[in-house]
């Protein structure tokens, strides 16, 4: 079986009501990343970063998978496919999709303060100041924040060597090291780019840009896949 990876970005949950960053001026729906997505900003104030993270999980739960995320799903039926997102959404879990590498973490997930590795799943939207870990720390949200190491990252860079098919879906390619995975993929390597506004991705062969948005390329794409029908 041929082995298709995926590199998903905050544009494929876009037309799932879920706004990117690049598309909104580098905020964060309106907040300055800075102060919510940072160590420094849980240190200077826990509870706005928790109340931030309680909003996107809140808007996670409440958005529902779009063309894009079922056609990758559907993916699997012919290919081994592995899915590495940077989106902290479960759009992706939700729409079929088996193998999923969140890179930067799960908003339905916690995760302990002082123990990256101890985190629990989250019933509803809301985790509270006061709700503790088993080693007696404040529990977070389960992402990796701006400037935190990224543990999955040698992961997948690995599973991107492996890959016979690339596809590149709603990422501005301007967050690291999320962004170098691209170069671990073997230059005979097909790889498509699904995005309205295509990154600018240099001295990388074999690059098919599809400029469209992620629920119209990627099921097209997809039935190319499937069937062999011409793009
Ligand atoms: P980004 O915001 O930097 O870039 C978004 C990209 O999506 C752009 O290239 C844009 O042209 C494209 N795009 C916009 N609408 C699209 C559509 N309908 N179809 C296809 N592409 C579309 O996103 P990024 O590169 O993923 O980096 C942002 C970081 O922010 C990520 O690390 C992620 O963790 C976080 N984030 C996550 C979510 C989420 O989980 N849904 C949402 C916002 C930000």
């Amino acid at each position: 079986m041929k082995k298709i990876v995926v590199l998903t970005g905050a544009g494929i949950s876009a037309e799932s009501g879920l706004k990117t960053f690049r598309d909104s001026d580098g905020l964060w729906e309106g907040y300055d990343v800075q102060k919510v997505a940072t160590p420094e900003a849980w240190q200077e104030n826990p509870q706005l970063v928790q109340d931030f993270y309680n909003m996107r999980r809140r808007d996670a739960l409440a958005a529902k998978p779009n063309a894009a995320h079922y056609a990758l799903a559907e993916l699997e039926n012919q290919y081994d496919v592995t899915i590495i997102t940077q989106n902290i959404d479960d759009l992706h879990e939700r729409a079929g999709s088996v193998n999923v590498m969140h890179l930067h973490g799960v908003i339905t997930r916690s995760q302990s303060s002082i123990n990256p590795l101890l985190t629990y799943p989250i019933a509803g939207w809301e985790l509270k100041m006061g709700e503790v870990c088993e080693l007696g720390s404040q529990l977070r949200a389960h992402v990796v924040w701006f400037g935190e190491d990224v543990p999955m990252i040698i992961p997948a860079a690995r599973i991107c060597q492996q890959a016979d098919i690339f596809i590149l879906v709603g990422s501005s390619l301007a967050v690291y090291p999320a962004a170098g995975l691209v170069n671990y993929v073997h230059y005979d390597v097909p790889k498509y780019i699904i995005d309205p506004k295509i990154p600018e991705i240099n001295r990388i062969k074999n690059i098919i840009r599809i400029e469209e948005k992620a629920s119209d390329g990627v099921p097209k794409l997809v039935k190319e896949l499937l069937t062999g029908d011409p793009y």
